[in-house]
């Protein structure tokens, strides 16, 4: 069974540390939230899982699979099982959504076998229709260059298709920075819904206080701070709904010395 193990994770950003010691670990087939008020750090968390240059380790370990995952480049990430939005966060003129998703998939098929010479057209086409009938998308959506004029929402939705496509062991799901995250939530929970079981481990990240009337995560965790300072089951999230953040800084924010 794949796990991602992160151990008294620290993280800065021009030298100043946002990540302040983070612990986690999320096995395949579980589904754990990472809730907390804006500018806590947990963007930050979801792209050093992504290896994205301008976030600096400074402590701590991050193991994929047993392996090392600060030692591998973002792509080889990727193609080991670790799915994380934003991996392609320009639009691509001349790409269609469908043949993106679909190299994407011959480079995951690659690792797993060098041999492998691509999923055949006829098949990747009957699995890109029945990934999208379950996704509930419009099958033109497909046909649709990538991130070419995309509203936020169907930025989701191109991420949760590749998420559906690509068969990640380990998905990261980072709320989009502001505007609509509730649309966004939405589309994501929808879609984890929809994928979720034994092989499919999630992290969910947002901030948004109502997220079990989306979703129903196993695990979860309130981040603050740059620390994930509780942890907990959905009644966490439940209390979260009912008195929102302020209990939490109480607790955990001593004040201003
Ligand atoms: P969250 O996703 O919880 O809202 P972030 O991880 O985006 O929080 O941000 C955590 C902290 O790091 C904030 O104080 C933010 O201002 C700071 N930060 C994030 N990105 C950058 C950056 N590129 N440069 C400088 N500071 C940043
Ligand atoms: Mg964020």
């Amino acid at each position: 069974m794949s796990e991602l193990v992160i151990k008294n994770l620290h993280v800065s950003i021009e030298n100043k540390e946002i990540l302040k010691g983070v612990d986690l670990m999320i096995k395949q087939g579980e589904i754990h939230a990472i809730m907390g008020p804006n500018g806590t750090g947990k963007s930050t968390l979801a792209y050093t899982l992504m290896g994205h240059p301008s976030y600096t380790v400074t402590g701590g370990e991050i193991w994929f699979k047993g392996k090392n995952l600060l030692e591998l480049a973002t792509d080889e990430r990727s193609r080991l099982g670790l799915f994380l939005a934003f991996q392609y966060p320009v639009a691509i003129p001349g790409v269609t959504v469908a043949n993106f998703l679909r190299s994407a998939v011959n480079s995951r098929r690659h690792v797993v076998n060098p041999e492998d010479k691509g999923v055949p057209i006829l098949e990747f086409r009957k699995m890109l229709k029945e990934k999208m009938e379950l996704l509930r998308m419009d099958s033109a959506f497909a046909g649709r260059y990538l991130n070419d004029g995309f509203s936020g929402g169907e930025k989701k939705r191109a991420e949760i298709l590749q998420m559906a496509t690509l068969k990640p062991e380990i998905a990261i799901l980072d709320e989009t920075d502001s505007g609509l995250d509730i649309d966004a939530l939405r589309i994501v929970a929808e879609g984890v819904n929809a994928l979720s079981g034994p092989e499919l481990g999630v992290l969910v990240i947002t901030h948004y206080q109502r997220l079990l009337n989306y979703i129903k995560p196993r695990f979860v965790h309130i981040m603050l701070g740059g620390k994930i300072v509780e942890s907990g089951g959905p009644d966490l999230a439940l209390q979260l709904e009912e008195r929102g953040y302020d209990w939490v800084r109480e607790k955990y924010e001593e004040a201003p010395a």
